[in-house]
């Protein structure tokens, strides 16, 4: 086993170039369990850039080596991300798990993706080429799949800088830290006096992805609090057709879509 170390950006990606067939290991919380076969690993925890989080151009942008215990100590970060990464495992776990693999590792039930979806992320890749940019809704296209090419790395992960009137996240797995999720649900409102003018709703663990449906979201934007209430066995309907769980050892599909759509009616009702 070669363990290779960039010290910065520029290195990692000629380090990337000149071996392709290496692995990205950033605190390995992910890769260790799974026992990926790899004769070559590139250490990310040395490159300074990933760890960077600064405002500009009307985004927030997180560098994706921060841990999650760095980013809970960070108050640019927003409270409904803090909220999702404070389920997450424990704290020695936390201590060295980044966001930017919680992305990379792809599981539906990666607790930070419900509400990255929710919160329209984008992710920067970056190789000798140069950057590129991408919603993370298509940067993500399956179970362990992503729409990265073998010479890129996740150099950070960028959210339109807003705030959100009404904002509601719960993790539902075994025990309230050190469990995978069952589910978990994501979702975002703006409201103008009582018109519901921007609707984001997201789930986890229900499908291949984290789940969400735009098209859905705009059927109800604009919409007051009391009609979407009114409507809501329609909305709890439509969405039931996306929340395609599966049977394992942590939960029965039927159980996650209940509860899934529990939540969203419970979202719905204290709008
Ligand atoms: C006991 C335990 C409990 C856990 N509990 C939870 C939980 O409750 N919720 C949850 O969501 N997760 C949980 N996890 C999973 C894991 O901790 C998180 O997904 C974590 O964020 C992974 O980050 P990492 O830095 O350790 O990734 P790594 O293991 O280093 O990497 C994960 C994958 O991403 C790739 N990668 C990493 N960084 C980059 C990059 N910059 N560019 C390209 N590819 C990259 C790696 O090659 C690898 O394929 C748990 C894990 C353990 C061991």
């Amino acid at each position: 086993m070669v363990g290779l170390t960039p010290k910065d950006l520029k290195e990692a990606v000629i380090i990337k170039y000149n071996n392709i067939e290496a692995k990205f290991y950033a605190g390995g919380t992910d890769f260790m369990v799974r026992h990926d076969s790899c004769d070559k690993l590139i250490f990310l925890n040395q490159v300074k850039e990933l760890k960077q989080v600064y405002k500009g151009d009307g985004y927030l942008h997180i560098g994706s080596g921060c841990t999650y215990v760095e980013l809970l100590g960070d108050k640019r970060i927003p409270f409904i991300l803090k909220e999702a990464i404070r389920g997450i495992a424990a704290p020695a776990i936390r201590n060295i798990g980044t966001i930017g693999g919680n992305i990379c590792n792809a599981s539906p039930a990666g607790d930070t993706l419900p509400v990255l979806y929710a919160l329209e992320a984008e992710v920067v890749l970056i190789s000798i080429a140069g950057e590129r940019t991408m919603p993370i809704m298509e940067f993500i296209t399956g179970i362990r799949k992503l729409a990265l090419l073998n010479t890129e790395l996740l150099k950070e992960i960028i959210l339109p800088d807003r705030e959100f009137d009404i904002t509601y996240y719960k993790k539902v797995g075994a025990r309230k830290s050190q469990a995978l999720s069952k589910l978990s649900f994501a979702g975002f409102a703006n409201k103008s006096g009582n018109r519901v003018t921007d609707l984001r709703i997201a789930f986890g663990s229900v499908g291949i992805t984290a789940v969400r449906v735009k098209a859905l979201e705009t059927k109800y934007a604009g919409l007051s609090a009391e009609e979407l209430k009114q409507r809501l066995e329609e909305i709890l309907s439509d969405y039931s057709a996306y929340i395609k769980p599966i049977d394992d050892q942590r939960s029965t599909a039927a159980y996650r879509k209940k509860v899934c759509l529990n939540l969203l009616g419970d979202f719905i009702g204290n709008l």
